[in-house]
């Protein structure tokens, strides 16, 4: 690893700034920012790298079920989504994170958290190693792994749950407390399913082992408010939409990260935006799935936290997802640079979904500044960005760019990508194998 990285720009948490050294320090962390002797030796623009907020990264391998009309809802996509899951090996999952893990750093993301609920073996046995699959395999391909086990009681608000999610659930927190004494470092908070997964009775007692397990601060996440149907079911069974359910079962905070919420009524998003809860917006999974579209404009013009996932890993790119997230917000509003700030629009979204979905995993990373971690994405002058001034460079990189594009990445100092190509290339063979097995049933 190096011990200084020099750019001819990078964007600061106050912009941008010319000729830049950072020093680091042995665990990869930036110690001092200082004005460059020789601009141009490791690239033209560093960018803070982004987090991946959302993943559940087995589902990599579900892309193109469910396209078929008798697949027509998000529920029957489920069953989908489930008959997979009741097959995977855990030898199937690391070949599977391995290959999404390194699209993922090829395409911005230097860290991501992983939603990561498929626990037990196929003949439902209790074991370490569907979890051990995943952190062996962020490892292989280098990327951060900020590890989040997830509860998962039942099958919905009043049944028990179903055949295909016996390797989900847990009979209760005491049960879901000896899978977390087989997690390793990599694990860094808790999940909730969903209301629907997890009795809101039980939500405190869940938050309490967060406490215990990885600190006081440690974070939160749950799926919310993705469905119509599961907000009717919320209100019929707690007389109350989703949000509103969760901050009455537990003090909702900055911990707190609500995955898609998107249809989160006005009174809930109001309390969102009290509470300092980021909303982890999925927009190329959403649009897949049909989920609907979360006014994303209104939020964050309330002062609402954003980050962004990868979800369903259908397709993985940074540029896309906050792409495809403010042009459904033009679509919704009929208005240009819906979430944007002073600095523009792509470095508006780009900068706030990188240090919301930094902190979405304990933090540490999402900004180019002393004390945190050397995770960049560096962009070349040449291709999209010729002759482009560095502070248009992110509404260009916004309109434009995807997954593909010539860029240098850093996770924690060490080069992992570059020109675009990861250093670490995964077997591709041995997912094949496997797509050619789930496409042969
Ligand atoms: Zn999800």
């Amino acid at each position: 690893m190096p011990n200084t990285l020099t750019f001819e720009w990078l964007l600061g948490p106050r912009g941008f700034e010319a000729s830049r050294t950072l020093h680091l320090d042995p665990a990869g962390r930036i110690e001092r920012i200082e004005a460059a002797r020789d601009p141009h030796r490791d690239g033209y623009l560093a960018l803070p790298g982004m987090t991946n907020a959302h993943s559940h990264v087995f589902q990599y391998a579900l892309r193109g079920c469910g396209e078929r009309g008798g697949l027509g809802t998000f529920w029957q996509w489920r069953a989908a989504m489930y008959a997979l899951a009741e097959t995977l090996t855990p030898e199937d999952l690391h070949a599977i994170a391995t290959v999404a893990f390194v699209q993922m750093l090829e395409a911005g993301y230097t860290a991501v958290a992983e939603f990561h609920y498929l626990h037990h073996l196929p003949d439902g046995s209790r074991s370490g190693a569907m979890m051990d699959a995943v952190v062996a395999a962020a490892s292989d391909a280098g990327i951060r792994l900020g590890l989040l086990p997830v509860y998962y009681r039942r099958g919905g608000f009043d049944r028990p749950a179903e055949a295909g999610q016996r390797r989900f659930v847990h009979r209760n927190l005491d049960d879901f407390a000896k899978t977390l004494a087989r997690c390793g470092e990599a694990c860094v908070g808790l999940a909730a399913h969903s209301l629907r997964a997890v009795p809101s009775d039980e939500l405190a007692g869940l938050v309490s082992l967060a406490d215990r397990s990885f600190g006081p601060a440690s974070p939160l996440h749950i799926h919310v408010s993705e469905q119509p149907g599961e907000v009717r079911d919320c209100v019929r069974h707690h007389g109350r939409p989703p949000v509103l359910v969760l901050a009455e079962a537990v003090e909702l905070d900055r911990r707190w990260n609500l995955v898609h919420a998107t249809h989160a009524g006005l009174l809930e998003r109001e309390r969102i935006v009290e509470s300092g809860a980021t909303v982890v917006l999925c927009p190329l999974t959403e649009g897949q799935l049909g989920d609907g579209v979360f006014p994303a404009g209104e939020f964050h013009d309330r002062g609402g936290r954003i980050a962004i996932g990868s979800d369903s890993n259908v397709r993985i790119d940074a540029w896309e997802e906050l792409r495809s997230l403010e042009f459904a917000q033009r679509a919704l509003t009929q208005r240009r640079n819906v979430l944007s700030g002073p600095a523009g629009t792509g470095a508006t979204l780009w900068c706030e979904a990188a240090r919301c979905g930094a902190e979405s995993i304990g933090g540490g990373a999402g900004r180019i500044a002393p004390g945190y971690a050397a995770d960049l994405l560096v962009v070349p002058r040449q291709g999209l960005l010729a002759g482009v001034p560095p502070d248009a460079a992110l509404d260009v990189l916004l309109l434009a760019a995807g997954r593909g594009e010539p860029v240098d990445v850093y996770v924690g100092g060490r080069l992992r990508v570059a020109a675009g190509k990861a250093l670490a290339p995964p077997d591709a063979g041995r997912l094949e194998r496997i797509l050619e097995r789930i496409w042969s049933r």
